[in-house]
């Protein structure tokens, strides 16, 4: 992990100065995250900046190189040690460090001005260096490493980053209550694709359902090459099967409240022993007792990353043109199309379209898709 000291590219990067700020007093959300310290902290901003502009309100940084859309700052990194990211809200992470031994760490301010959105600063998942403070197991994150696999979702029109360096995602959907969503599997589908994570769809609660009513959905998604395991924590069916897809790999679950994700994995690993809810708990509003992604060790080998339950899944950052791409049964289809830049919506002459008259494309995928793409079509499905 350690990076070669490069010193091309390394050069002062401007960064937008305090631009996470400026939002600050309309996100709920944030605000609601956050504990009170770090809200006294960023209110009492010790830092003036002369009069001009907000544009040239920048701030430069020195020692910093620029890796994708990820700022990487020059630490020394003989002081610091290599670490995981296992769980981080607000300001606060607890990160796996060598002998895997955990460590209670805070985020050097930097990091945070630095990070296009401050609560992307430090994700769960991060591969870090920190810097060990006092004699206890308590540090101070000083460089996130770059990410790869990322799981995101959008709240209030900005990146949420779920998890970071995942390899895969199983996305956990139930046969019955709350009912299947083809659509929010698609949408969660077409986030993974985006992230560079690789899918499995895990159908759970089948002991409450015929089996043959699940065969549309499983051949939907069978065709198109996903991975598709049938699961009950009742009788125990696809249990094996999906603790072997998990086996050495970094495997995050994800999918809506009560599915039973917090089931499966106590099913997958008994030792986990995550608190599971009853119906009362989830089908009604605002049950939010898995706020953030936690990264725990497989005994089997790997890791699993358990995420916030989340009832409608919003994407974040995917242009218009970009979701024909990620929706990948369109391909064959787009040459079709009569004008190039088809967005396969309302135009004559769609070969996507036509595919989909012709039973070539399944008419629930399209739904999907024109639902992320905002368009309203006489849907044929009621749920959101
Ligand atoms: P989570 O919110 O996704 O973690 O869901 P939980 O694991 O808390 O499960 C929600 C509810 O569904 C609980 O009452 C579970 O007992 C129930 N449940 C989970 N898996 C199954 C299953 O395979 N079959 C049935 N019948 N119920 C299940
Ligand atoms: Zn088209």
């Amino acid at each position: 992990m350690a990076r070669k000291k490069k010193n091309k590219n390394k050069s002062k990067v401007r960064v937008d100065f305090r631009k996470n700020r400026e939002a600050r007093p309309r996100d709920q959300n944030l605000t609601r995250e956050l504990n009170g310290n770090e809200l006294a902290e960023d209110l009492d901003v010790g830092e003036r900046i002369s009069g001009k502009g907000k544009v040239s309100r920048k701030r430069t940084i020195i020692n910093a190189e620029a890796v994708g859309d990820q700022i990487l700052r020059e630490v020394d990194e003989s002081t610091c040690l290599q670490g995981r990211v296992l769980s981080s809200i607000g300001l606060n992470s607890v990160v796996e460090g060598p002998g895997r031994k955990k460590y209670e760490c805070t985020i050097r301010r930097v990091l945070r001005t630095m990070a296009r959105d401050a609560r992307n600063a430090v994700v769960t998942g991060d591969r870090v260096l920190f810097r060990q403070e006092g004699d206890d197991y308590q540090g101070v994150i000083e460089r996130v490493e770059p990410r790869t696999g990322v799981l995101s979702r959008g709240s209030q029109r900005r990146e949420h980053i779920i998890v970071s360096n995942v390899d895969q995602v199983v996305i956990v959907v139930s046969a019955f209550d709350p009912p299947l969503k083809p659509s929010l599997v698609d949408r969660f589908l077409v986030s993974a694709e985006k992230g560079g994570v690789r899918s499995i769809v895990c159908i759970n609660k089948v002991d409450l359902v015929n089996p043959a009513d699940l065969q549309p959905i499983i051949g939907i998604y069978g065709r198109l090459g996903y991975e598709v395991v049938l699961t009950s924590v009742v009788d125990g069916r696809g249990i094996n099967r999906l603790r072997d897809l998990m086996k050495d790999s970094e495997t995050v679950f994800s999918g809506q409240s009560g599915v039973g994700k917090s089931s499966l994995l106590n099913e997958i690993q008994p030792s986990l022993k995550l608190a599971t809810s009853e119906v009362s708990d989830w089908s009604g509003k605002g049950r939010h007792t898995t706020r953030r992604a936690i990264l725990m060790p497989l005994e089997v080998g790997g890791w699993v990353a358990d995420t916030p339950g989340v009832r409608q899944f919003e994407l974040w950052d995917v242009i218009p043109e970009e979701v024909e791409g990620y929706f990948i049964e369109f391909r064959p289809f787009v040459t079709r199309c009569r004008f190039p830049n088809c967005s396969h919506t309302h135009e004559h002459d769609c070969g996507v379209k036509g595919a989909v008259d012709q039973d070539l494309i399944s008419i629930l995928r399209y739904d999907s898709y024109l639902r992320i793409m905002g368009v309203e079509h006489g849907s044929r499905r009621p749920d959101g």
